[in-house]
Parts: C-alpha cells; structure tokens; sequence
C-alpha cells in the first residue's frame, strides 16, 4: 500500500496483434538487450508505488505470460493475467473488470518500455489532485486536419496540441463508471463512427469530466512500427 494508504492498481495492456510491425512476434514479446518488451514497463510499475498490476494478454497467450515474463522476472505484483478483448478498450474493460476496491488506476501501453518512476510518480501527484490525468508531451510538429481526399482541412494551433502517451490514471470509481457507460452505449457510438483509442477520451466523451495532461516524456514512445524497435534499443541502453 502507498504512503497516506492508498491503494493503486496498473493494467498493463499486451493484447494488441501489432499488425503494424509486420513481424512474426508480436511486439510486446520481441526482444530488446535480452528482455521481451513488456518486460521494461513491467520492471518499472513493480519497483513502484504500485500495489497490484494485471496484465492483461491475447487470448491463448496466459500461460506463456504467465511463466516466461511473470514467474521468470519475479514480477509479484501481477496479480491477475486476464485475457483480452478485439479492440484496446475491451482489453482495458476485461483488465478492469478482474479486480475491485482501489483508489487509483494506472492504465499503461505494455508497449511503451520507457515509462519511468519519474512520470509515476507525476502522475500520481496529479490523479491525487484531479482525479482523471493522461501523460503526454507538447508536440513539436505542426498537426494538420485532413479531409477524406487527404486535403487539408484545418490547421489547429500548435501551442494547444499534446501527444498523449500512457499511462493515462484515473480513479478508480470514474473509471469504471466510464467503461461500464462505454459498454452499454458500444453499439451506438461505433455506429456514429466514434473510434475510442485512450482512456481519456472514454472519460471526456462517457463523463463529461475535464482530464489533465501531465508532462509525459519524448522518450515514452510506443514500439508500433520495425524502426521504433531501433529506437527503443538505443533509448534502452541506459535504463
Ligand atoms: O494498437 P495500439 O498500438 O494503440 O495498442 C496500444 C496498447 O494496447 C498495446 O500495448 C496493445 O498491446 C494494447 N491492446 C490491447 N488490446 C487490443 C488492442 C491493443 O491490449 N485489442
């Protein structure tokens, strides 16, 4: 249990396919200086504040996860390895689901290794004072809007832009009221065309509640394509 006894859980998603990486292995299990991906952001929460982590894996991969990542690194914190669902909201729906009586929780991209303690740690400072944060970084290009024919439609502001990143921390009770609102409106929102790719966006759309950003950093990339795999070593090196 955390200082002031709080109790805060992560959900470690890895069950993605990674159709992007055009790889065998998926990328969560490809290997980087020895260790599989998702063992960086699994060593960071379990050296942490962090009480619980569940992991939450592709369907059929449980026992793979369970002996070759958890047991082999020691990694007692998971407490639960649940499976997964078709899209990343499912996926955090189920990690959510398996587990009760938190305070707050940390939702990570199992394909994010370079999460630090550091941004845990502002995180957590945040969540204490917001209850709904998301990591995330200025971004240094210009963002255009496209319009289906791949015209530029918009060019919003650069000052107000932000590359959010994960984990993205919540407390628990608007978390859950969130995803169980989610779930029982699925149907409709996918049929308005509503692609739910963060947790904020769950929070902002479902709740109506404001998020804050907290500064995440240029390094917390998400491994999705062959070259950030070359990245994530370099950046890996040192950790
Ligand atoms: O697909 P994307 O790169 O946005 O995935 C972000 C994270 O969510 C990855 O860690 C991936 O493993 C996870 N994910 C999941 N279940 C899905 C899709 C993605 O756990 N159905």
């Amino acid at each position: 249990m955390g200082s002031d006894g709080e109790r805060t859980l992560a959900v470690v998603l890895a069950a993605g396919s990674g159709k992007r990486m055009g790889s065998k292995t998926k990328k969560q299990y490809m290997l980087i200086d020895g260790k599989p991906v998702i063992y960086y952001s699994l060593k960071t929460f379990q050296d942490s504040f962090i009480d619980e982590i569940v992991l939450v894996v592709s369907p059929g991969d449980t026992r793979f996860c369970q002996e070759e990542i958890v047991e082999k690194y020691g990694f007692y914190k998971v407490r639960h390895i649940v499976e997964g669902g078709k899209e990343r909201y499912h996926s955090v729906a189920a990690g959510l689901n398996s587990v009760s009586h938190f305070d707050y929780v940390f939702i990570h991209d199992g394909a994010r290794p370079m999460v630090t303690a550091e941004i845990l740690d502002r995180s957590l400072a945040c969540v204490r004072q917001y209850g709904a944060c998301v990591t995330g970084v200025p971004v240094k290009d210009t963002i255009k809007i496209a319009d289906e024919e791949g015209k530029i439609a918009a060019t919003p502001n650069r000052n107000f832009m932000w590359a959010v990143q994960t984990p993205q921390v919540f407390s628990y009770p608007l978390i859950k009221e969130a995803y169980a609102l989610l779930l029982s409106r699925e149907e409709e929102l996918s049929a308005s065309g509503v692609a739910v790719t963060d947790d904020a966006m769950v929070v902002e759309t479902l709740t109506g509640r404001a998020v804050k950003l907290v500064e995440g950093s240029y390094k917390n990339i998400k491994i999705t394509t062959p070259e950030d795999i070359q990245i994530a070593e370099i950046f890996l090196k040192n950790f």
